[in-house]
C-alpha cells in the first residue's frame, strides 16, 4: 500500500501540478482545479447593486465533478492553495477556500514567481493568509466588467439588431484607439516634398541644416528645392569637420509581458494570444527527459526586477563562458507603480540552461520562445556595447547649407552578442579635410506617409503606455476585438470594421467614459489602490456606478423617446434619385436605404468603412449587386457564391440561391433571434411529426420556441417568441412571464 499523504496542494493546471509535485516529496499530493471554478452566473446579471454590489457566484458549468473530487482528496488534510501569484490567482484561491469550507484565518496560501525546487520548498515553509485586498481588486474588475457588459450590450443589440455585439470596459477603449487611427489614415492627404543629397563615390550625404537650423522635411517643396539647387549650382563643397567619439549603448531591460509579446509578434509573427499560451507552458513546466521542468518565471508581470540570486547566477554564467568584460551592472528601471510585490521580470529559471542545452530538452515553438527569453535576459545582464562614431560635416562655400553623415564601427559587442541592436555598422569613405571634389547634387521626390496601422505588437505598446489593460489582459482584449469582428487582421495590420466604427461611435456618444483612455487608465490605478489597501472595492464600484447610471438612464430615456441621435448618411447615391443613401440596421445586417424612394442596397458582411460624425464612407465594391425584388439575406451561397434570397414555398418561407435553376441550394429560414447560448444563427426546422422547432447552427442547442434578440426587462435573460391567446408575445422561460413586442420597443 502506498503511504498516505498528509498534505494537499491545489493549483490551476495539471502541468503545474506535476512540476510542483516533483519537488515536494512524498508527504504532498498536488492536484489541479483546472482553471476557474466559480464565477458570476452565465445567464443573469448576478450583481445586486442595491445591496452594495453583492456578487452572486455560481459554480461554473461542468465543475461539479472537479469540486467533489477536490473535497474528497482534501478531507482531513492540510490544504495549501497555490494558484498563480497575481490577482486572478488570489481570487481562485479565495473561491477554493470558500468551496472547500477552509478556515478563512488559516495561513494556507502560498505564492512563488517561479517553479524551482528552492522557491517551492521556501514557499511551502511560509504560507500566508489569503490577501483580501488582492481578492478585492479582482472582484472589482470582474464586477465592473459585468456591469458595463450587461447594461450596455442590450442597447447595442436593440439599435444594431446584432446579437454578436457587446461592449467591454477595457476592450472599448482599445477599439477607440484603432478607430481614431483609421480615421486619421482616411483623412490623411499626402504632401509632396524633396530630399536633397550630395553624391560622393556612390555615397549619399543628406542635407540636414539650412542656416545652421534643422528643417522639416516637408518644407522642401518644388519651389524651395529649385531655390536650393540654384544656390548650390556653382558652389564648391568643403569638409567642415570630422568628429570622432566613442558611443556606448545600454543593454535592453529584461522582458515584461508587453515587451515579450511585442518581440514575439514582430520576430515570429505570432499573435499575443499564442505568445502567452507558450509562455504559460514554459512557466508551468514541460515534460522533458529530466522529468517535468519549468523554464521561465511567471509570464504576467510589469516589473523589470531581477532577484539577487538570478543576477549573481547570470554574472557567473557570463564570467565563466564569455569573460569578465561581458558581465554588466544591471539596473532596474524605476517604475511609477506603487505596488511593491514579489513580481519579477520574465527570465529563465536557470540561466545555465542556455539555448544549446535547452535544445536537448524542448523543441519547436517552446524552444523558440525560450531562446528569445534567454537571450533577452542574458543581454540585460551583460555589458554595454561600444562604437566609434565618425561625424562628417560638409558645407557649401557660403556655409548656408550643412550636409552630414554619421559612420559607426563597433569596437566591442558586449550585450549585442545576445541581442542585436537596431542600428548596425556603417562606414563612410570621405577625406578628413579640404574640398570635396567630384560630387553631384541629387534630389529625390517623396511624399509624406499616413500614420501606419496598428499591429498587435504596436497596439500592446500603445495600451501599455496609455495605462489601458494590464499584463493579464492585453492578449484577451485583442482576441475579443477580433472575435466580435469589430476588428479584422489583414497581414499583421489591425483594421476596424464598419461595425467596429459604429459600436465605438455609439459608445462615445452615450457612454463617453467607457471609450476614454484616460478614464480607463484611471480605473486601473484605482484597482491598484484596492490592492495596496488605499481604498476598497465597494467604494470604487459605487463611485463608478453613480456616474454610469446617469449615462445609462439618459440613453434609455432617449431610446424610449426615439430621440437617440444615431444615423449615418453614406457617400453612396441612389441610382434613381441621385440622393445620398442612409445606413440602416437590419436583421440580416447593415444595408443602405434611399430616403426619397425607399430603394434598398445590401452591404456585404464584415464590410469596411469609415464614419466621421454623421457620415459613413464606403467603397462601391462593398455594395451587393441588385437582383429583382427578392429579399436578400446578405449571405452568399455556400455552393456557388451567388446571393441568397428568401422564397415562399408550400411549407412557408425558406432560403434559396438567386442562381436557381442553375444552383439548387436551399436552406431553412433562420430564426428571428440569435442563439441565446452562443450567439450564432438558429435554424427553423420541422420534425418528422410536423412540429416546428429551432436548432442552433453552431452549438446545436434546440428550442421549441423561436429565439428573439430581446432581453427580459426584469431578469435580462433571453426572450422567445411564443403565442398566448393566439397573439404572438415574447416569453421569459426563467420567470414564466409574457411581454408585448411593442412594450419592449418602448423600453
Ligand atoms: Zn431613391
Ligand atoms: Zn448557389
Ligand atoms: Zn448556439
Ligand atoms: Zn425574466
Amino acid at each position: 500500500m502506498t503511504k498516505k499523504k498528509k498534505n494537499v496542494v491545489i493549483v490551476e493546471s495539471p502541468a503545474k501540478a506535476k512540476t510542483i509535485e516533483k519537488y515536494l516529496g512524498s508527504d504532498y499530493k498536488v492536484v489541479a482545479s483546472k482553471g476557474h471554478i466559480r464565477d458570476l452566473p452565465q445567464k443573469k446579471f448576478g450583481v445586486d447593486i442595491e445591496k452594495d454590489f453583492e456578487p452572486e457566484f455560481e459554480l461554473m458549468p461542468g465543475k461539479e465533478k472537479v469540486v467533489a473530487e477536490l473535497k474528497k482528496v482534501t478531507k482531513g488534510k492540510k490544504v495549501y492553495l497555490a494558484p498563480d501569484m497575481d490577482r486572478e490567482g488570489e481570487a481562485i484561491a479565495w473561491h477554493l477556500s470558500y468551496l472547500l469550507g477552509l478556515d478563512e484565518d488559516e495561513e494556507n496560501r502560498i505564492v512563488f514567481s517561479e517553479i524551482t525546487k528552492d522557491t517551492i520548498l521556501e514557499a511551502i515553509k511560509s504560507p500566508k493568509k489569503i490577501d483580501d485586498k488582492k481578492v478585492g481588486a479582482q472582484l472589482a474588475r470582474r464586477i465592473l466588467d459585468r456591469i458595463v457588459g450587461y447594461k450596455i450590450s442590450p442597447i447595442l443589440w436593440r439599435i444594431l439588431k446584432n446579437y454578436n455585439t457587446s461592449a467591454g470596459r477595457v476592450q472599448s477603449a482599445a477599439l477607440k484607439i484603432l478607430v481614431d487611427r483609421e480615421r486619421a489614415i482616411f483623412k490623411f492627404k499626402p504632401k509632396e516634398f524633396y530630399k536633397i543629397f550630395l553624391k560622393y563615390m556612390d555615397q549619399d550625404i543628406p542635407l540636414v541644416k539650412i542656416n545652421g537650423k534643422k528643417y522639416k522635411k516637408e518644407s522642401i517643396n518644388e519651389k524651395k528645392k529649385n531655390e536650393i539647387l540654384k544656390d548650390l549650382k556653382e558652389t564648391k563643397f568643403y569638409i567642415e569637420k570630422v568628429e570622432e567619439k566613442e558611443a556606448k549603448r545600454n543593454p535592453p531591460q529584461p522582458f515584461i509581458t508587453s515587451t515579450l509579446q511585442q518581440s514575439a509578434i514582430s520576430k515570429f509573427g505570432w499573435s499575443s494570444k499564442k505568445t502567452m499560451q507558450i509562455a504559460q507552458k514554459l512557466y508551468e513546466g514541460i515534460e522533458t527527459s529530466d522529468g517535468p521542468l519549468a523554464f521561465i518565471t511567471y509570464m504576467r508581470t510589469d516589473s523589470t526586477r531581477i532577484s539577487e540570486e538570478a543576477q549573481k547566477k547570470a554574472f557567473n554564467y557570463l564570467n565563466e563562458n564569455y569573460g569578465k568584460e561581458y558581465t554588466g551592472h544591471f539596473k532596474v528601471k524605476k517604475s511609477k507603480k506603487k505596488i511593491q510585490d514579489a513580481h519579477e521580470a520574465i527570465r529563465p529559471t536557470d540561466v545555465y540552461i542556455d539555448p544549446a542545452k535547452a535544445k536537448k530538452l524542448i523543441s519547436g515553438d517552446n524552444l523558440k520562445l525560450y531562446t528569445l527569453i534567454w537571450n533577452r535576459f542574458i543581454a540585460s545582464q551583460s555589458s554595454q556595447s561600444i562604437y566609434t562614431e565618425k561625424i562628417y560635416t560638409i558645407m557649401d562655400a557660403s556655409k548656408k547649407y550643412t550636409f552630414e553623415v554619421v559612420g559607426r564601427k563597433r569596437k566591442f559587442d558586449g550585450f549585442e552578442k545576445f541581442w542585436s541592436s537596431s542600428t548596425g555598422e556603417k562606414e563612410y569613405e570621405l577625406p578628413k579635410s579640404g574640398e570635396l571634389k567630384n560630387i553631384e547634387l541629387k534630389t529625390e521626390k517623396d511624399e509624406t506617409k499616413p500614420p501606419s496601422r496598428y499591429t498587435e505588437a504596436s497596439l500592446v505598446k500603445e495600451m501599455e503606455s496609455k495605462g489601458i489593460g494590464r499584463p493579464s489582459t492585453y492578449a484577451t482584449i485583442i482576441t475579443t476585438l477580433l472575435n466580435r469582428k469589430y476588428v479584422i487582421k489583414e497581414k499583421s495590420n489591425l483594421i476596424p470594421t464598419l461595425v467596429g466604427f459604429i459600436v465605438s461611435d455609439l459608445l462615445e456618444k452615450n457612454f463617453p467614459e467607457i471609450v476614454d483612455a484616460k478614464f480607463t487608465a484611471h480605473m486601473e490605478e484605482k484597482l491598484d489602490k484596492i490592492e495596496i489597501g488605499e481604498t476598497n472595492w465597494k467604494s470604487i464600484l459605487s463611485e463608478f456606478y453613480k456616474d454610469f447610471e446617469k449615462f445609462l438612464n439618459t440613453t434609455e430615456q432617449k431610446m424610449k423617446e426615439k430621440s437617440l441621435d444615431f444615423y449615418y448618411k453614406s457617400n453612396i447615391k441612389c441610382s434613381k434619385c441621385n440622393v445620398e443613401m442612409e445606413l440602416q440596421f437590419g436583421r440580416y445586417g447593415l444595408f443602405l436605404k434611399c430616403p426619397e424612394c425607399g430603394e434598398n442596397k445590401g452591404l456585404s458582411k464584415g464590410i469596411l468603412g469609415v464614419t466621421i460624425d454623421n457620415n459613413v464612407y464606403l467603397s462601391e465594391d462593398n455594395i451587393l449587386p441588385e437582383k429583382g425584388k427578392e429579399e436578400k439575406t446578405g449571405d452568399k451561397c455556400p455552393e456557388c457564391g451567388g446571393d441568397l434570397i428568401i422564397k415562399s414555398g408550400r411549407f412557408g418561407k425558406f432560403i434559396a440561391c438567386s442562381n436557381y435553376p442553375d444552383c439548387k441550394y436551399t436552406a431553412p429560414l433562420p430564426a428571428r433571434g440569435k442563439c441565446p447560448k452562443c450567439g450564432s444563427k438558429v435554424h427553423k426546422l420541422k420534425s418528422k411529426k410536423g412540429k416546428i422547432y429551432f436548432k442552433c447552427s453552431e452549438c446545436g442547442e434546440m428550442f421549441w420556441d423561436e429565439p428573439s434578440d430581446y432581453r427580459c426587462p426584469s431578469c435580462n435573460g433571453p426572450l422567445f417568441y411564443k403565442k398566448k391567446n393566439k397573439e404572438e408575445m415574447l416569453y421569459c422561460p426563467d420567470e414564466k412571464k409574457f411581454f408585448k413586442e411593442s412594450e419592449l420597443n418602448e423600453l
